[in-house]
Order: C-alpha cells, then structure tokens, then sequence
C-alpha cells in the first residue's frame, strides 16, 4: 500500500517556520502585508478567500481586503489594482479566480506589478520562471507539488521522469519549469495525447491537474512512482456533495510508492506557497 503524503502537516510545518521568520524581523520592520481581491460573490472563491485570510492573520501576515460586487466595472477593478500597486506597505496582490465574465482576466492579472505578483502568473514571471532564474516569483501550487514530491524522494530530483496531466499556465506549464529546473526529464500529458496511460506509467512522479474526476486509476501509475493528485472535483453523490481528486485514490495506493489525498493533499501547500511568495516579495519590499 502507497504511503499517503500528509500535505497538511508539511504545509504546516513550512507555515510554522514562516511566522518564526516573521515575528523575528517585526522588531525593525512593518509586518508583511497581502492585500486579497474578490469581485462577486462565487461560493469557491469566498471559501478559498477566507482560508487564506485566517492563515495570515495565523502568521502574522497584514491582510487588506477588498471585497467588490458582482457588477464592479473593469475601470474600478483596475483603479483599485493601481492603487495597491503604488501603496508601499503592500508586499503582495492576489485578484482571486475567476472574475465575472465581463471583465478580461488577462488584463487585470498583467496589471498587478510583477514584484507583487505573489501568484506568479504575470507575464514578467512566467518569463524568468521559464528562462530558469532562480528568484522568479512561482505559481503556487506547482511550487506545492514539487515540494510534495521531494518528501517522498528527497531534495535531489535530478534524472527522474516526470509526466505532467494537464497544460494549464497556472498549474501545468510551471509544473513543469519547475520540475525540469530541478533536472528531471518532463512530458507533457493533455487532452490530445495519444495513449496517456501508457507514456503517464513511465513516470517516477506523476502529476496530476486535469480537472477530471477519478481520471487517473492504477494503469496509469508505474509501481513505486509517487502521484501527485492537483485535481478538486465537487461532485454530488446521494449522501451529499464531496471533493474528488483527478486520481482514484483507492486504485492508485494498490501500486504507487506515494500518493497525495483530496483533500489534504496539495490544497494546503497551495495556500503555504503563497504565504512564502508574500513573505519573499516582502524581504524584496524591506531590503
Ligand atoms: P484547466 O481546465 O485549465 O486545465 C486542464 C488540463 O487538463 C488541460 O490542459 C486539459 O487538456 C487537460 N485534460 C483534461 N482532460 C484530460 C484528459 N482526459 N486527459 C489528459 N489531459 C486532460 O485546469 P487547471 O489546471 O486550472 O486545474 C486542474 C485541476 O486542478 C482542477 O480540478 C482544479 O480545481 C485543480 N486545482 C487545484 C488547486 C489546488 O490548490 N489544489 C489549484 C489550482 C487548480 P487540454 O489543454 O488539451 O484541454
């Protein structure tokens, strides 16, 4: 049987060590501040928004929110970005996902200033994240999965194969700039690739971000490689609403060395990672 990889307790103990740093610097400097976005009232988003606000004020962290009706216009959206833009005493900006539709996600994203881009996904960094820089602001949760992975195999990656589920350019793409910068071998899996499971079963890591519900079973794990389930699927069952991974997690501990839960899994080094990129924009921001 797969070990099961305790994201909880890993983001835990990151998020532990991170408000030590923290309260240490306090003394000579402002604490860090995040100032949190959300247009309208998606109940997703309102959930993801509120976890994030508790872990800072958990660690410390100064958080500012702006909450903003349904109907805001993308004028006041981007005023206000602005704003938090030339305020000083703001390290970090996140404008939580998805926008209402009248408003253009890219626009607003590549408005944010690159050094307070704690998501990672303006275009100034996914540039230096591609061009390999090392202090490039990451996405969050690849930085998560690839975490996850060397708590299981160690710090040194270098030679495995990684196979990639999904291509987006906030999971997949830095997924694998991640990975590749720590010298393994990465494929790309997508919705057009041809016989997935056969090229996903050569894979020491697999990563999964697809969007698909139980996706993934045990024919497409290689034994002993370890799975990295990105996947959060709500899907109604006759007892109620439940979260499903992209893996099927029972299948999969039959032949995985390691297997990431849903939840429990990389949800919470999600939430780590950006705490850690505030708190990196932060030192940038104090000197
Ligand atoms: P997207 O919908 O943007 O991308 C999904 C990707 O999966 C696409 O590249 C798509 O291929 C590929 N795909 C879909 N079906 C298949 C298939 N049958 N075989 C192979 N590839 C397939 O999703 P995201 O990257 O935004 O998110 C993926 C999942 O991760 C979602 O469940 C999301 O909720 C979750 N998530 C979890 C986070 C966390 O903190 N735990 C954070 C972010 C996301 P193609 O490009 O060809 O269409």
């Amino acid at each position: 049987m797969a070990k099961v990889i305790d994201g909880k307790a890993i983001a835990d103990a990151m998020m532990n060590e991170l408000a030590v740093r923290i309260e240490s610097l306090k003394s000579d400097h402002r604490a860090p501040a995040l100032a949190v976005v959300l247009v309208g009232s998606d109940a997703a988003s309102e959930i993801y928004v509120r976890n994030k606000i508790r872990r800072c004020e958990q660690l410390g962290v100064r958080s500012i929110e702006h909450r903003l009706p349904e109907t805001t216009q993308q004028s006041d959206l981007l005023g206000i970005i602005t704003s938090l833009n030339n305020d000083e005493q703001i390290d970090g900006i996140l404008v939580q996902m998805p926008l209402p539709t009248h408003i253009d996600e890219k626009r607003v994203l590549n408005a944010i200033r690159p050094d307070k881009d704690v998501d990672g996904f303006h275009p100034v960094n996914v540039g230096r994240l591609s061009l390999g820089e090392a202090d490039a602001i990451a996405p969050c949760t690849p930085q998560g999965c690839v975490t996850l992975a060397k708590s299981v195999l160690g710090p040194d990656l270098s030679g495995k194969r990684v196979a990639i589920v999904g291509r987006s350019n906030i999971v997949g793409k830095p997924a694998a700039a991640l990975f590749l910068a720590e010298n393994c071998t990465v494929q790309m899996l997508h919705s057009k690739t041809e016989s997935p499971q056969q090229l996903a079963a050569q894979a020491d890591i697999l990563v999964v971000a697809a969007g698909r519900a139980h996706l993934v079973d045990e024919s497409w794990v290689k034994p002993g490689a370890v799975v990295i389930d990105v996947g959060i699927n709500r899907v109604q069952q006759p007892t109620g609403s439940k979260l499903l991974g992209d893996v099927d997690f029972d299948s999969v501990t039959q032949v995985a060395a390691a297997v990431t839960p849903v939840p429990g899994g990389v949800g919470p080094m999600t939430i780590a990672y950006l705490l850690h990129n505030t708190f990196q924009c932060y030192l940038k921001s104090v000197g």
